[in-house]
């Protein structure tokens, strides 16, 4: 007469491995620091921070989501002439000795003609045959050009396709502050314009390129949506400190949280749980924009039925798509055998469908076997 009980007890152990799988410690040196400073915007002045009603979990998200996202191959890069460079970057390059507050990249009476500035278009693999992603380098910068292409890639396709101008800078383009080497980035929320400085880390791309999707409509964010604001409403935590500052930081924060757990079988950062802030991960995992097939889609040609992606910047996907392109699922313990045959997404598809679908099995089998 047991049998049934102990039966639920294996789907239950089948269901939750994680217990039986120690989340795996951070070490001290990968825990990163950086952070997010940007710009306000009339739009965000005021929008009021969201303690204390909302806790901060942890001090800063303990994770790099840059192994886990699988680059997509970049197909062109073509430098654009002197005279192609974007009034945009101009604005924010400056001969040697310049003080201006705009000042993100400064020349070198070194460089021979040469400017310190550069810009490139780039194409990827799922996106970008007639509309290129541009990038304006600066020499100094931190972070290399080919690093910089290669983060943009790692970005996932459904949020990358939101991003507009990229400026890659240095940390410290005056000199006046040498202490000041903590990476960093800002998005101008109208255009999705995103500017880096210094070796930002791939979490800081997503977050920015959700910055840049929230605010696609521009006069109708995300993060000011009644939705969202609900859901801060009902909970009682949020992810982490930077997350408090308001709710488009919140959304942002939110949202690679979100990319972790997809890549991880819908398991949240170590650290984190869900249970606090149930409505917001609920609020992000339900936009349309953020289906793993829309986010993981291999192209940007995604049509949005539902008007959420109207203000994607790429949406021209080349002729031929690489159908076998994939996205493998995270392990959460890495040192463990028992998840080496690693559950692989296709384009997306959630990895842990089966194992709920062998759930539901067992339920429906458990309710006969009682039935009976
Ligand atoms: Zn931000």
């Amino acid at each position: 007469m047991f049998a049934p009980y102990f039966f639920f007890l294996l789907i239950l152990a089948y269901l939750y491995p994680a217990e039986a799988h120690p989340r795996p410690r951070i070490p001290p040196n990968k825990v990163k620091t950086h952070s997010h400073s940007r710009r306000l915007q009339p739009a965000e002045i005021s929008a009021p921070s969201l303690a204390p009603n909302l806790t901060a979990q942890l001090s800063s998200l303990p994770f790099d989501l840059g192994p886990s996202l699988p680059p997509a191959r970049n197909t062109s890069l073509t430098q654009l002439s002197r005279e192609e460079i974007p009034s945009r970057c101009l604005a924010f390059f400056n001969a040697p000795g310049s003080t201006s507050a705009t000042t993100e990249c400064v020349d070198t009476p070194e460089a021979n003609g040469t400017l310190q500035l550069t810009a490139w278009d780039v194409t990827y693999e799922d996106c970008g045959a007639l509309q290129p992603w541009r990038i304006c380098h600066c020499g100094q910068a931190e972070m290399s050009l080919d690093t910089a292409i290669d983060r943009l890639a790692r970005v996932p396709v459904g949020l990358r396709r939101f991003v507009g101008l990229v400026m890659v800078q240095p940390l410290n383009p005056l000199g006046d502050d040498p202490s000041d080497n903590t990476p960093r980035a800002y998005t101008e929320l109208e255009s999705g314009e995103i500017h880096f400085f210094g070796d930002a880390q791939v979490d800081t791309w997503v977050h920015e390129s959700s910055h840049a999707f929230d605010f696609s409509n521009y006069s109708s964010p995300i993060s000011n949506s009644t939705g969202w604001q609900s859901a801060i409403a009902a909970d009682t935590c949020t992810t982490d400190t930077y997350a408090q500052s308001n709710r488009i930081e919140d959304f942002a924060q939110m949202t690679v949280t979100l990319v972790y757990a997809l890549l991880h079988s819908n398991h949240t950062p170590p650290g984190l749980t869900v249970s606090c802030m149930q409505n917001q991960f609920d609020f992000v995992q339900g936009l349309a924009a953020y289906a793993p097939e829309m986010l993981f889609g291999n192209t940007c040609d995604l049509g949005d039925e539902d008007g959420e992606g109207n203000g994607a910047r790429h949406t021209e996907a080349p002729a031929t798509l690489d159908a076998t392109r994939t996205f493998s699922i995270v392990p959460l313990d890495p040192s463990s055998t028992a998840i080496k045959t690693e559950e692989r997404a296709r384009n997306g598809e959630r990895g842990n469908q089966s194992r709920f679908s062998w759930a539901m099995y067992s339920i429906g089998l458990l309710l006969l076997y009682v039935g009976n």
